[in-house]
């Protein structure tokens, strides 16, 4: 849609910001407005960014090729190639980023609380938005790919992926509800989302015709377009 500018990079990872970012922080400007309003939009951005770097930072570990982090409209996304199919490996790096949040929530509400200093009781509140809105089980969102990878111990990443995809709808359908009301931001998510979702499915459809059944532990990659099984993690 829109070329990302490159920011930098931090610990290793190239950091993007999609111009579309910028209208998201417009959101937020407008909503909080004057200085309050720049506060919560510098914080937001480096709230989202810690997210992300926790996703990437796991994913690193397990070997996975994590070609940048990218700030968007709808948050941010930490760009990942060969995710494992194993789903413990997928449960830990879909859980890392709302892991980061939770932790700045509960030091930021808490030491806000104690030393009644309001700026850290904003952080605090920030990250829990981001993680709560982030655990919602609407694959590709983390708390989809949480639900996913835990069902895929029983079933497989294919039917695993399959079941999510029917719960990201109905959660898609919430918020595209939910944004008729008032919420237009949720409003402008959920056709994304809708896309997003199918191509989850489509994905895992084509792992399955490459010859992954989802289950036991082996890399997919994106070669020329189609997806291949190359190795086994
Ligand atoms: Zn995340």
């Amino acid at each position: 849609m829109f070329k990302p500018w490159r920011l930098g990079a931090w610990m290793g990872f190239p950091i993007d910001v999609n111009p579309s970012f910028l209208l998201l922080l417009a959101f937020v400007f407008i909503a909080f407005g004057g200085l309050a309003g720049v506060m919560v939009v510098g914080l937001s951005f480096a709230s989202v960014l810690l997210h992300e770097l926790g996703h990437a930072v796991v994913a690193r570990r397990f070997g996975v090729r994590v070609s940048g982090i990218e700030l968007g409209f709808f948050g941010g996304a930490a760009k990942m190639d060969g995710m494992p199919r194993a789903p413990g490996r997928e449960l830990a790096i879909a859980a890392a980023g709302p892991a980061v949040s939770l932790a700045l929530a509960a030091i930021g509400i808490g030491l806000g609380a104690v030393t009644h200093v309001s700026l850290l009781g904003l952080i605090g509140w920030i990250n829990l938005v981001i993680a709560g809105f982030n655990l919602i089980p609407a694959l590709p969102m983390d708390g989809g790919r949480i639900l996913r990878a835990l069902l895929a111990y029983r079933m497989g990443h294919v039917r695993a992926t399959e079941a999510a995809v029917k719960v990201a709808r109905v959660a898609t359908i919430g918020f595209a509800v939910i944004g008729l009301m008032g919420a237009y931001q949720l409003l402008m998510l959920a056709p994304f989302l809708w896309m997003m979702t199918t191509r989850e499915q489509q994905m895992a459809r084509a792992e399955a015709a490459a010859g992954g059944t989802g289950r036991g532990r082996y890399v997919v990659r994106q070669v020329d377009g189609r997806y291949v099984i190359v190795d086994v993690a």
